[in-house]
């Protein structure tokens, strides 16, 4: 017979027990949220059951920008909803997503987002996601993509100069084994750290130099030096880039550059060029969505001769645009129009100005690219790479004409 006071022993050992296996169950099952990974970016302010309430970080940013990527776990099975404090965090599809790895990207759909809030169902299979608003690139896909290209013997990487944070920023030549005065054409991507649509776009570039038979002459007249991350802790660590404090990689081309990439370009390249760099492009993306910011084009230089070569360069782009993305000429961005004034260069100059005043430049440009919606038709990797190959034609076609 059990006693009064025996019971209420049995009873209390019980409720440890009880409430000791609904902690751990609730442990087991609580959501984690991380950006403790390359290219990582969240600020978390709740999390309630299968609700999450989150912001970009926009640490080192005057003002605000778009750039998030985050990884949750414990997902299996559940309704997320994701509620974001901001305007002006998603592109026309809506965040971009891979689930049970960080390679799968897809768009999630228009109209997927309300109130800077969306919703997800997960799978019983799923144990973990990524979202961001576009498809993430860091030093981790640059050298998939490197181990995976063929015909690569005329491929070099090397390392431009390391990163504050003794980070290895790349340099990648194409070296022509033919001919011994080569011209010579620069291309960077990653001035500002959030433009990852960009490198999808180099990828093409540089691919297409290599394998596209039809592009021997590039193959064989001339050297190719590639920058893909300008800022490349900033792209390692996540964050926005764009209008970085104290000053932006972009704005850092005049008086003493405070960027070590910056600065280590502006020396190397006058003596690497030797006269002979004709072409010098820097890859980037525009804003996020909406007017302006949904087509690709070139921005005008306030040189009106090099803006001259620029809109050469722009009608042969639109004539290679092959693909389903493609670049039309008449979006093209003269300088003094629309944010394109010399107010918006006043905290320093650019990679493209800088270019355009080196000896022997013809062409030097800007190209923006859009992180999600070109002229009505999606971005995916592929697209992407498809455009670089057109801008791989429209150099050889520019180059050939200057003979
Ligand atoms: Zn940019």
């Amino acid at each position: 017979m059990v006693t009064k006071t025996g019971m209420r022993s049995i009873i209390v050992i019980l409720t440890i027990i009880q409430s000791f296996f609904i902690c751990d169950v609730n442990g087991q099952n609580n959501l984690k949220i991380s950006s403790d990974f390359p290219g990582g970016n969240i600020v978390v302010n709740k999390i309630s059951e299968d609700t999450v309430w989150l912001e970009p970080d926009l640490s080192f940013t005057e003002g605000k920008w778009f750039y998030w990527y985050f990884k949750i776990s414990n997902i299996s099975g559940k309704k997320i909803s994701f509620k974001f404090s901001n305007n002006d965090l998603f592109a026309k599809y809506s965040p971009a997503y891979s689930i049970n790895n960080d390679q799968t990207w897809l768009w999630y759909g228009e109209n997927r987002v309300e109130n800077n809030s969306f919703s997800f169902s997960f799978g019983e299979q799923d144990t973990i996601a990524f979202f961001s608003m576009a498809f993430p690139y860091t030093e981790k896909n640059l050298h998939v993509f490197l181990s995976k290209l063929n015909s690569k013997d005329l491929l070099k990487v090397d390392t431009l100069c390391f990163s504050p944070e003794k980070r290895i920023i790349e340099k990648i030549t194409i070296i022509p084994s033919a001919n011994k005065l080569p011209i010579k054409v620069l291309i960077t991507a990653r001035h500002h750290a959030c433009e990852m649509m960009a490198n999808y776009v180099v990828e093409g570039i540089i691919e297409s130099i290599l394998n596209e038979r039809d592009l021997k002459y590039l193959r064989e007249n001339v050297e190719f030096l590639f920058i893909p991350f300008i800022d490349k802790d900033g792209v390692e660590n996540g964050e926005q880039g764009k209008n970085r404090i104290p000053r932006d990689h972009n704005r850092d081309y005049v008086n003493k550059s405070i960027h070590a990439s910056t600065a280590a370009l502006r020396t190397m390249v006058p003596i690497w060029s030797e006269g002979k760099m004709k072409i010098a492009l820097d890859v980037h993306c525009p804003w996020i969505k909406g007017k302006g910011n949904e087509f690709i084009y070139l921005v005008g230089n306030s040189d009106s001769t090099i803006e001259k070569e620029q809109i050469v360069f722009s009608k042969l782009l639109e004539e290679n645009s092959l693909g389903e993305i493609k670049i039309y000429h008449k979006d093209f961005l003269p300088f003094g129009v629309n944010w394109n004034t010399n107010s918006n260069y006043t905290k320093g100059m650019s990679f493209s100005k800088w270019a355009s005043q080196l000896e022997g430049i013809s062409l030097a440009s800007t190209i923006e690219f859009p992180y999600a919606n070109v002229s009505g038709i999606q971005v995916s990797k592929d697209g992407a790479r498809i455009f670089g190959k057109a801008i791989a034609y429209s150099i050889k076609d520019y180059l050939e004409s200057l003979e």
